[in-house]
């Protein structure tokens, strides 16, 4: 029977998953044009605007922003809250399958297993995007995070 706990975990595990998407899809737009992962921060690729945090909140501020940018209203590619979503659901899975092991007993091969699978499944998707990406995104797909 899922706990408050069991909710709230499942719950922490699936933001920060966003947040872990929102990474990589700087990861997907930079390291194919060698550019920096660190700086300079988020900037609208159109008018170059620096991205305020509060228009950085992984899947939410797309959807409040209706996908555009907020300055110079280019469109922004569906494909950053999808990969954070993505990210996000694919933690909560595993933290819902690691909590529901606990609970029910069950006993995992090696403590260390929780966190290999999380890191996994970021380089997974990260991955996944990059090969599906070749030939078919152009530079005409704006998008916040570059
Ligand atoms: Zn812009």
């Amino acid at each position: 029977m899922p706990t408050y706990e069991y909710i709230y975990g499942i719950a922490v595990a699936t933001l920060f998953g966003t947040i872990i998407g929102s990474f990589l899809n700087v990861v997907i737009y930079r390291v194919p044009k060698k550019l920096s992962l660190i700086s300079p921060r988020s900037f609208c690729p159109s008018c170059k605007a620096p991205i305020r945090a509060v228009d950085n909140i992984p899947i939410l501020s797309w959807c409040l922003l209706r996908g555009k940018c907020r300055h110079c209203h280019t469109p922004i590619s569906p494909r950053y809250p999808i990969i954070e979503a993505i990210t996000g659901v694919t933690w909560g899975a595993i933290t819902a399958w690691r909590l529901h092991a606990i609970l029910t007993g069950v006993r995992l091969t090696g403590a260390s297993l929780y966190e290999h699978l999380g890191i996994l499944a970021a380089l997974l998707v990260a991955a996944s995007v990059l090969i599906a990406g070749i030939g078919i995104l152009s530079d005409r797909i704006h998008s916040r995070v570059n």
